[in-house]
């Protein structure tokens, strides 16, 4: 264990820092998360405002739905929320970390130490836990399905029984695999009413036509086209609109006669140019006349209105053909083909499926849920598992859970302490202990007694078994050979952002009541010097102690 140097008094004034409020907000919200972590975590019961209850046991899912007054709270709560929504996990994680920072920094400054080498010391272990992680760090080949499916599987651990976590994760390995590993080719549907047993991957691209009012008939034999051409048009099709300033006077029927004839033509024509170049299906991303559609669909054509610009792209690209502005700049060369267009219902919803495309393949996730809350949570989860395949395979490979990373870290970080000659050294060590605050609560979690399940964990690393980490019964065994991997990535960010906030809140010196700007157009507050990018700082909401958040009823 390092030993402390002793601190001289010089340092003693900084100790009316106030970091013990932030301590006591991190610290509360980290026991809050903290059952939540790992295989073994528990589910909290939220109820909001109206009643509505919600279960779960996903730390950002929990973030959001806190209520929280305090400002520290709020900082904390958004630098989590910020991590979440750039690295799709690790939010428990980077809580606990910033929790267990925090409070190390409140002894440290007790002790006399000036906040802002606690700061520097922090950033110096943080480049050696980045060291640690690199080293650790295990490439890994696309071609092994089986390693990708462990990633996935630990991504979403505990969100769902192993039946369901296995599932999903060969569905959604599967699915990547289908495009190369390009998620931008891989679209997510979620759709209640069925069981998650009911998602399926579906090859090419999936477009749900509630949107359109496209009564998918033309394609009713069989609701299947083989082999279809398709054209695709950005315009409104039907009759130009008038702009409301030319007026029609009608003086008799002939004349009445006269115009709907005429404008019966222009739709017959518009009909014609379809049909003459043998055009099945009609993408459009505006609305088709009724007039037109119906006169489409008699004659076969399976015409889509009102596509999502997204989805109108994609299909025009993968099938190889080019959108015009208007149906009469439709040309030969500009039409798409596929092998095949067929027809869905998923539920009560109709949809399309455009299947074997030329230009670049394309796989939709349809994924089931009994009530749209499931369906939707549904698709956060297979989120979470695209994004830590992706970071697996594209940013640096795998490292070791169920704490065996973090325990690697804090090995490596304390020797780094060992060699720094100045009083960083403290922080550096500080920081060491912090990281085992990880697998203290996969142990709590797993019914271990954590102190003693960290010194087995240390002395197992001190024989070289770096990958030792807990499993889910509470084992201490090689975490590659159980198989609980994790993108490099995601401890990594979790630790850079842990640091990133503990810093910001470090530097405060005093909070400060802002008066409220009397010109109400601009912003009254966060204009500081010190102020860094995408923290809200409030005024004191004059909040005095206790628990800085509740969960409202
Ligand atoms: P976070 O919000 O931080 O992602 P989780 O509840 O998802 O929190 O827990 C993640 C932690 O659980 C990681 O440290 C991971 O290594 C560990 N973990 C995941 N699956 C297992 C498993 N099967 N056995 C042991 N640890 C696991
Ligand atoms: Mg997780």
């Amino acid at each position: 264990m390092y030993d402390a140097p002793d601190i001289p008094d010089d340092d003693a004034a900084t100790a009316a820092s106030p970091i013990e409020r932030p301590a006591v907000s991190a610290r509360a919200l980290a026991s809050t998360l903290g059952a939540t972590l790992g295989p073994n975590g528990l589910d909290k019961m939220l109820i909001d405002r109206q009643g509505t209850v919600v279960i779960t046991n996903t730390g950002a899912t929990v973030l959001d739905a806190l209520e929280i007054d305090d400002p520290i709270g709020r900082i904390v709560r958004d630098a989590v929320r910020a991590h979440a929504h750039r690295t799709g996990d690790g939010t428990t994680t980077t809580a606990l970390l910033l929790g267990e920072l925090l409070s190390e920094a409140e002894t440290l400054v007790e002790r006399g130490l000036h906040p802002n080498t606690i700061v520097e010391g922090y950033g110096i272990a943080l480049e050696s836990a980045r060291t640690a992680l690199r080293e650790l760090a295990v490439p890994v080949e696309t071609s092994d399905r089986g390693t990708l499916r462990r990633i996935a599987s630990t991504a979403i651990t505990g969100k769902w029984d192993s039946a369901a976590t296995a599932r999903f994760a060969t569905l959604t390995v599967d699915a990547l695999c289908s495009v190369d590993f390009d998620a931008t080719r891989a679209t997510l549907h979620a759709y209640p009413g069925a069981t998650l047993a009911d998602s399926e991957q579906v090859d090419g691209i999936f477009i749900d036509t509630e949107a359109s009012s496209t009564a998918i008939d033309a394609l009713e034999t069989g609701g299947i086209r083989t082999e279809p051409t398709l054209a695709f048009v950005e315009a409104e099709i039907g009759l130009p609109e008038t702009d409301g300033s030319e007026t029609v006077v009608v003086r008799d029927a002939d004349e009445l006669r006269t115009v709907c004839e005429y404008e019966r033509g222009r739709k017959d024509d518009l009909r014609d140019a379809v049909l003459e170049l043998g055009i099945d299906v009609l993408v459009c991303r505006q609305s088709i006349d009724d007039d037109v559609r119906t006169a489409l669909e008699n004659a076969g054509v399976l015409a889509i209105e009102r596509t999502r610009r997204d989805e109108f792209a994609a299909i025009a690209r993968a099938t190889d053909g080019e959108s015009v502005a208007s149906v009469r700049d439709l040309d030969r060369g500009d039409l798409g083909t596929a092998e095949a267009v067929r027809r869905r219902s998923i539920g009560d919803v109709d949809a399309v499926v455009f299947a074997g495309l030329p230009a670049e393949e394309h796989v939709s996730l349809v994924l089931r849920g009994g009530t749209r809350h499931v369906a939707e949570e549904t698709r956060r989860i297979v989120e979470d598992c695209i994004a830590a395949i992706q970071h697996a395979a594209h940013d640096g490979g795998v490292v070791p859970g169920g704490g065996a990373g973090m325990t690697a870290v804090a090995r490596d970080v304390a020797a780094r302490a060992t060699r720094e000659r100045r009083r960083t050294a403290l922080a550096v060590d500080a920081f060491a202990d912090a990281t085992t605050v990880i697998p203290r609560a996969l142990a709590r979690n797993a019914g271990l007694d954590p102190i003693d399940a960290m010194a087995d964990l240390r002395a197992r690393h001190r024989e070289g078994g770096s990958a030792v980490g807990i499993d889910r019964s509470g084992e201490r065994r090689d975490m590659f050979e159980v198989g609980v991997l994790e993108p490099v990535t995601v401890p990594m960010r979790c630790l850079e952002t842990a640091v990133e906030t503990a810093s910001l809140l470090l530097g405060v010196d005093e909070r400060l009541a802002a008066t409220p700007n009397l010109d109400p157009d601009s912003d009254a507050v966060g204009h500081g010097g010190r102020e860094r990018a995408g923290h809200e700082h409030d005024g004191d909401s004059g909040h005095s102690g206790g628990y800085p958040w509740a969960l409202s009823h």
